[in-house]
């Protein structure tokens, strides 16, 4: 199995990728957590990418791409992956399709975590508590400067892949404002399904519900829609891009969608 979780930082998809770790037997590759081990090895591509990463900017495509690229034929990736943070751009992701295409794989999904981008700040500020209450060292980039820049990154160099992927029938979108087992939930569901034989044409559709993130967490669900209350609204700027949050109706059979597992939980 072969996923891309795809949403701003903050969004979950660190918790998420570990989830799908654990189900699935696969890896998860987060280009975040190898950059940020190459900048505290000191080598050259660390140095290359600290300040970068410290404002909260993308880094260099060849850089990610290469790095990837490495990754992806290692023994352990061959059961498959969850990539966490790339494709981060659109030429990122057209790499990543050479790089598929050139072994003979494909993508089984995208997973588009919808989130409320007001309500990404709040998290990472308790984030930061939360992290200092534990002992441990904030990241450089744990602080709401340099999140309102790699938000800002998101909306102009990520987010068009919502489209891309959506071109290619390959996007699904769920609420990462739902509660963490909601969400959950919600992506094993998509892939419970059978694969489709061919894309289907019908467009995405916003959804108009909303939630809150300090709902009570309800227990994990086997693949199935957990919430037939509608998965609750993500950013405006999520529903203009017009994606579909999962699971609300039985959809259209389509294509749904690090270096190993965090060692701690990582937050997005
Ligand atoms: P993350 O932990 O995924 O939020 O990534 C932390 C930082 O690493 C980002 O703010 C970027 O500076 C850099 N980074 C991670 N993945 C990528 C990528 N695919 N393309 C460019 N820069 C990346």
């Amino acid at each position: 199995m072969r996923l891309i979780l795809l949403g701003p930082p903050g969004a979950g998809k660190g918790t998420q990728a570990q989830r799908l770790v654990a189900k699935h037997g696969i890896v998860q590759l987060s280009t975040g957590d190898m950059l940020r081990a190459a900048v505290a090895a000191g080598t050259p591509v660390g140095l290359q990418v600290k300040d970068i990463m410290d404002r909260g900017d993308l880094c260099p495509d060849e850089i990610v791409v290469s790095i990837i690229a490495d990754r992806i034929v290692q023994p352990d990736a061959s059961n498959g992956f969850v990539l966490d943070g790339f494709p981060r751009t659109v030429a990122q992701a057209e790499a990543l399709e050479r790089m598929l295409h050139e072994k003979g794989l494909d993508l089984d999904g995208v997973v588009e975590l919808k989130v409320d981008e007001g309500q990404l700040l709040r998290r990472i500020e308790s984030r930061i508590k939360q992290t200092l209450a534990r002992g441990e060292p904030l990241r450089k980039d744990d602080d709401p400067e340099v999140l309102k820049t790699r938000l800002d990154a998101y909306r102009r160099q990520t987010a068009p892949l919502i489209h891309h992927y959506r071109e290619k029938s390959l996007l699904r979108a769920v609420d990462g404002m739902a509660p963490v087992d909601e969400v959950t939930a919600a992506i094993n569901w998509i892939f419970a399904k059978p694969k489709p034989q061919k894309a289907s044409t019908k467009p995405d559709t916003p959804q108009k519900t909303k939630s809150k993130s300090t709902k009570k967490a309800a227990p994990a669900k086997k693949a199935q829609p957990p919430a037939r209350k509608p998965a609750k609204t993500a950013s405006r700027s999520a529903k203009a891009r017009g994606g579909r949050a999962v699971p609300t109706k039985k959809p259209a059979a389509k294509k749904a969608a690090g270096k190993g597992a965090r060692k701690s939980a990582k937050r997005r």
